[in-house]
């Protein structure tokens, strides 16, 4: 394609709310043949809720009142993740506040706050370690989870919703779910790639069963779940490695090295200022049905003008 050529393309997606960086994107986006989709905030809408609580000894009914072990659980909990940006922190926060906020909203004081990106976070609130994260995270930490928890996590997951396990002094003490709902046009948007031929892919730091339930909503057949940002670069360069041109769609911190390794990296607008500088293409309304728009796009500007 001709510079012109180029620039008209970019011009274009600027009309349809793609902000492509430089002109030469465009033809890494013409080459594209896996495109590979963070899950939260990306194929879902990535604004989660709070939909259960079960501390230790509460029954699994929902929804129901909430015990006293409840209310502890939920505000040292909420009060640990009003320090962090996580979907599932806002979630976990929000809730606290509503429910066990003093009158001004205000939680517990937080000393020793660490995010472990990935994971989770740690600190102590009101004299107690707390610890609030994925499983793994806290199995790390040398927390015993009893069988019939794990077993209660499996059954959520399978549900589509996270469940995220508290730790209080090193001990177990409950776990809260949150969920989040798919985006309304990501199924179209999935089908829309698989026409243009392209091979899409699901993955993210979730959970195996809660990944597999949101593939099977959209239509995806291919899922890599519970990675670390760090395995999101390793899952990138090895569909690379098997010849697999790859396109990354993302929005979140965790996201960034991801969309720097890939062919072409693409940022929601609604996401990370870091993700957005990480890729070279910005989805301005996070909807993933541009992604599809931005392939025809550059696949029509180098097959109108040569
Ligand atoms: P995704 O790839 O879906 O955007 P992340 O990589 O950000 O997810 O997080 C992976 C997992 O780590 C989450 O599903 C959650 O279980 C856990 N996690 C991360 N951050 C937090 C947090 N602030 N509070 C609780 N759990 C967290
Ligand atoms: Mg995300």
């Amino acid at each position: 394609a001709t510079p012109t050529a180029l620039l008209v393309g970019t011009g274009r997606g600027a009309q349809m709310g793609i902000l492509i960086k430089g002109p030469e994107v465009l033809e890494s986006s013409r080459t594209v043949d896996t495109v590979v989709l963070d899950k939260t905030g990306t194929v879902t809408t990535g604004s989660m809720r709070l939909t259960a609580i079960h501390s230790i000894g509460a029954p699994e009914t929902e929804p129901e009142p909430v015990t006293d072990a409840d209310h502890r659980l939920l505000r040292l909990a909420g009060a640990l993740e009003s320090y962090s940006e996580h979907p599932i922190a806002r979630a976990v926060t929000a809730a606290a506040r509503e429910t066990h906020g003093e009158r001004d909203g205000s939680l517990p004081e937080v000393e020793g706050f660490r995010n472990h990106e990935g994971r989770g976070v740690s600190g102590q609130v009101q004299g107690r370690d707390v610890w609030v994260g994925r499983r793994s995270f806290l199995a790390e930490q040398d927390v015993d989870l009893p069988d019939e928890v794990l077993a209660m996590c499996r059954r959520v997951e399978r549900e589509g919703r996270t469940p995220v396990l508290v730790a209080v002094d090193s001990a177990f003490a409950g776990v809260l779910i949150v969920a989040d709902a798919v985006k309304e046009t990501s199924a179209e948007a999935v089908s829309q790639l698989k026409e243009l031929g392209l091979t899409p892919v699901l993955l993210t730091g979730d959970n195996t069963g809660t990944a597999e339930r949101v593939a099977e909503e959209v239509g995806i057949a291919e899922v890599i779940a519970e990675a670390l940002p760090e395995d999101k670069v390793d899952a990138v360069k090895r569909l690379q490695g098997k010849g697999c041109t790859v396109a990354m769609v993302g929005d979140g911190v965790n996201d960034a090295a991801a969309l720097a390794q890939a062919d072409l990296g693409i940022a929601m607008g609604t996401g990370t200022d870091v993700a957005i500088d990480a890729a070279d293409i910005t989805i301005i309304r996070g909807d993933l049905r541009s992604v599809a728009d931005a392939v025809r796009l550059s696949r029509k500007t180098f097959t109108t003008i040569r």
